[in-house]
């Protein structure tokens, strides 16, 4: 077998890599093997987007859901998550707000609310009407995040305006998707993905990291991103959530940070996402120079909104804003991308394009 660095400059060459040589990459732990990974996934970032990033505003508006996930903090039931739903007015200055801070997406988000979902018609048109709304406030790309929808519904947030899909599997192995995601039908959320691609919606797909799965489950998961045709493909390692299941268990960030390489090898031409949800500004140069080209869960303070892992931390002292993070960018050598790059990016990409 070719040794790490072969198998390396391989990659960065744009040449295919064995099963093996991949699940290799995804164990490389060694401080020096794994800087010669991140310095292979910065090398390809670089050749397909440059030195600029693109940034996302998060703008979790209802944290109610119908559903029981076991690592999550908003699933239905625990008393100790934080519940909220926001108003049309306060989701606008949210992403008014982000919009004059710099972001070039808004992210619209939310649990599976039963308001939105399980009213028929009038809830599809209530969250149509919410991305209509974002899309005239801030003529910015917008991401919705609303759990797993009908196909109809579906076809109605692109029609009124948004961009991206996201929804994430967190595994594509399906007993430890079972665990996670209990009475939630795996092709259901799957076939979801399927039909936003089809109907001209780019989609983001991902994988949780630090929930038990081997080195196999991730290469599945690497391979199922591929074969769906992933726009976006996140790595987000676990965060143990009070009140929760799987309060006990933990998750550690290197398979993430390995992943984030991996990925960006295998997939160079993906925008990859460095959350802000796991470990704060505080990890987000790691992620940078592991080979993500996007920075995700930037919230406005004092807004009253919380993150997905995090639910607080760094949003009040204004941590999680595009201020606090552009130094970070500047150390890794990195810029932000302009309003009109991304939306470049986004247009080519739904024209079946690849890199800028
Ligand atoms: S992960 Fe999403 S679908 Fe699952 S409980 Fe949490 S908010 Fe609901």
């Amino acid at each position: 077998m070719d040794s790490l660095m072969e198998v390396l400059k391989r990659a960065v060459e744009g040449r295919a890599l064995h099963d093996e040589e991949i699940q290799g990459l995804l164990e490389v732990s060694s401080p020096e093997e794994r800087e010669e990974l991140f310095r292979a996934a910065r090398a390809r970032r670089e050749k397909f987007f440059g030195q600029h990033v693109f940034l996302y505003g998060f703008v979790y508006f209802s944290t109610y859901c119908r559903n029981g996930c076991n690592f999550c903090l908003y699933r239905r039931g625990n008393s100790k998550s934080l519940r909220y739903r926001k108003s049309m007015d306060e989701i606008l200055a949210a992403a008014s707000a982000l919009k004059e801070s710099g972001v070039h997406l808004i992210d619209l988000t939310m649990g599976e609310d039963p308001f939105y979902l399980s009213e028929g018609a009038e809830g599809y048109e209530r969250l149509a009407g919410l991305v209509d709304a974002v899309k005239k406030e801030t003529s910015l790309p917008v991401m919705v995040s609303p759990g797993v929808v009908e196909d109809s519904l579906l076809e109605r947030l692109r029609e009124a305006g948004a961009d991206w899909y996201a929804c994430y599997q967190e595994t594509h192995t399906f007993p430890l998707y079972q665990e996670l995601r209990p009475g939630q039908p795996y092709e259901k959320r799957w076939g979801a993905k399927a039909f936003a691609k089809n109907c001209g919606m780019l989609v983001e797909e991902g994988v949780m990291t630090g929930v038990g799965e081997s080195t196999e489950d991730l290469l599945r998961s690497i391979h199922a991103m591929e074969s769906l045709g992933a726009d976006q493909v996140r790595a987000m390692t676990f965060v143990p959530q009070v009140g929760t299941p799987m309060f006990g268990a933990s998750g550690k960030n290197q398979r993430e940070l390995n992943l984030i390489a991996v990925m960006r090898l295998l997939l160079p031409d993906r925008i990859i996402p460095a959350s802000l949800d796991v470990e704060g500004a505080e990890g987000l140069k790691a992620r940078l120079e592991a080979g993500a080209n996007a920075v995700t869960s930037l919230i406005p303070p004092q807004s009253g909104l919380a993150g997905v892992a995090r639910c607080h931390e760094g949003i009040d002292n204004g941590s999680r804003t595009v201020k606090g993070i552009l130094p970070i960018l500047e150390e890794c050598g990195l810029a932000s991308a302009t309003v009109e790059e991304y939306e470049s990016w986004v247009e080519k990409r739904k024209r079946g394009g690849g890199a800028r």
